[in-house]
């Protein structure tokens, strides 16, 4: 007999409800990793980041053992596999009870609804544990809505706040018997040689993780309002890989947060706080609306546009090479690193969605399958905030100039050299956008797309919805 828990975007023993209360019972307990290539593929997720967690797994694997909790690894194809994957295990196991942190993707509450009526047949109890720090079906308008807007979200979010919903669970309780075998964690090739290097900067491991996230906080929360959005700086907290895989928790977070500053608007800490409630907010929004989980636009008149089909122009903003130093450089971060400055992810796809008028949708996928932190939740809003699709969206007419975004927040072109080091040689004034003969110079492309006609391009297809 064993109580069995199925880890989900919770890749962490502390702070971790379902693991915590599957514990309780002490009646030995398993816990398993679902090893799903097909599904990742399907959801564009990053090889970056599957790498990360497997490596991130393998010290995990080591201290549940030390509680003398079991680690399985169940092989599944694709999603629509896994209900009854987790219900064989959990019969092989004579578990009377299965344990999952939610995720809200509208795949995976398909497969968790599957799951519940499999077992149900079959007298095992599936027990769903909630994943955001307020219950997103309690945060409602004053007219008992769901908010669509962030502002009035986010100060209900720090109204309804108690200590109540900050409470961390305490790490798993050791168990008397362990009398499962343990799987190894299986063995996942990074075929490209760029992820083959990025992963070398992502240390994992959960006392590296929250090293980081003490360090951020005692050096440099207090500039973030500042600092943030100049990305040659290293002052966010780079932190959302760990967020995205649930190896910190968003909930614990906050809670340290407020127990070392105070939540004052204005200051570092509550801006990095309102990040944290993006986050929260994006979820809670794939929750309510289903329907940005499934290729569609939140706002759904925009399902109607026509997005220009051009795949060279497309290619050319995948390998950084639109002729734009900015966008160039800031394609190249996420190629060679797996990651990107906030800043930059809003200027290169509006860049996508507005001048290129490509679908966000295709940008969407590309960031998912290189992104270390590609988070379904945060990079659909992400997306649809820049194609003005979305939730709270920039509004159509304010399409960021990318030449302007490079002279506000790289005014010496420092973050543009490092990831286009043969533009070294051209001054800063001339940086952000070389004349012709700098760019033959230096051997760097021309403009793929005039800004100005663009521009009115973009704002013609959205008026016309
Ligand atoms: C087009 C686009 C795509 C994006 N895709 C992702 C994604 O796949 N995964 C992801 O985690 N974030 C995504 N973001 C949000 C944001 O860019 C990153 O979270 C941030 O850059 C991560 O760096 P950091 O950890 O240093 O953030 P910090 O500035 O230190 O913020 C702290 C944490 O707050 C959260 N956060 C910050 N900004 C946002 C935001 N705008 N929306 C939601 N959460 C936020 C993240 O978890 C982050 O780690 C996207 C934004 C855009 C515009």
């Amino acid at each position: 007999m064993s109580n069995l828990f199925i880890f989900s975007s919770d890749l962490r023993i502390e702070d971790n409800a379902a693991l915590y209360n599957a514990s309780l019972d002490n009646t030995g307990l398993t816990t398993a990793f679902i090893f799903n290539p097909a599904k990742w593929k399907n959801h564009n997720d990053s090889p970056l980041k599957i790498k990360f967690q497997l490596n991130h797994l393998q010290k995990l694997r080591e201290k549940l053992i030390q509680k003398n909790i079991c680690f399985k690894v169940i092989h599944a194809d694709g999603i629509e596999e896994e209900p009854l994957k987790i219900l064989n295990l959990a019969k092989e196991l004579q578990s009377a009870k299965i344990f999952i942190n939610k995720d809200y993707g509208f795949n995976e509450r398909r497969r968790d609804s599957e799951l519940e009526k499999l077992a149900d047949h079959e007298g095992i109890s599936l027990n769903l544990f909630d994943s955001s720090i307020i219950d997103p079906r309690n945060i409602k308008t004053g007219t008992g809505n769901f908010f669509k807007v962030f502002t009035p979200y986010s100060k209900v979010f720090r109204n309804l706040l108690t200590s109540e919903d900050l409470n961390i669970d305490p790490e798993p309780k050791t168990q008397e018997i362990s009398n499962f075998q343990n799987d190894e964690i299986p063995e996942y090739d990074l075929e490209e040689e760029n992820f083959k290097n990025s992963i070398e900067l992502y240390e994992v491991g959960s006392d590296n993780v929250h090293k980081k996230f003490d360090s951020f906080l005692q050096d440099k929360i207090s500039d973030y309002k500042n600092l943030r959005d100049f990305p040659s700086l290293d002052s966010t907290s780079k932190l959302s890989p760990y967020l995205t895989s649930g190896m910190l928790s968003a909930k614990y977070c906050l809670k340290e947060l407020l127990s070392q500053f105070e939540d004052i608007p204005g200051t570092g800490q509550y801006s990095w706080m309102n990040e944290i409630l993006w986050r929260e907010f994006y979820r809670y929004i794939i929750y309510h609306f289903p329907r940005v989980s499934q290729g569609k636009s939140f706002s759904e008149k925009y399902d109607q546009l026509i997005w220009r089909q051009d795949a060279t122009d497309f290619e050319k903003w995948c390998q950084g090479k639109t002729g734009i130093p900015l966008i160039d450089a800031a394609m190249t971060q996420l190629n060679q690193t797996g990651w990107m400055h906030n800043r930059l992810r809003m200027v290169v796809a509006m860049f996508l969605s507005k001048n290129l008028l490509i679908d966000w949708r295709l940008g969407e996928a590309y960031f998912m399958n290189r992104l270390i932190d590609g988070d379904h939740a945060s990079n659909n809003g992400g997306w649809q905030w820049s194609a003005s699709t979305g939730v709270d969206a920039a509004p159509y007419f304010r399409i960021f100039n990318p030449i302007t975004q490079s002279e506000k927040f790289d005014k010496n072109g420092e973050f543009i050299k490092k990831y286009l080091p043969n533009l070294q040689s051209i001054p800063a004034n001339s940086i952000h956008n070389p004349s012709k003969d700098l760019r033959i110079e230096n051997n760097y492309p021309d403009m793929i797309v005039d800004l100005k006609e663009s521009r009115k391009r973009a704002l013609d297809a959205f008026s016309s919805i």
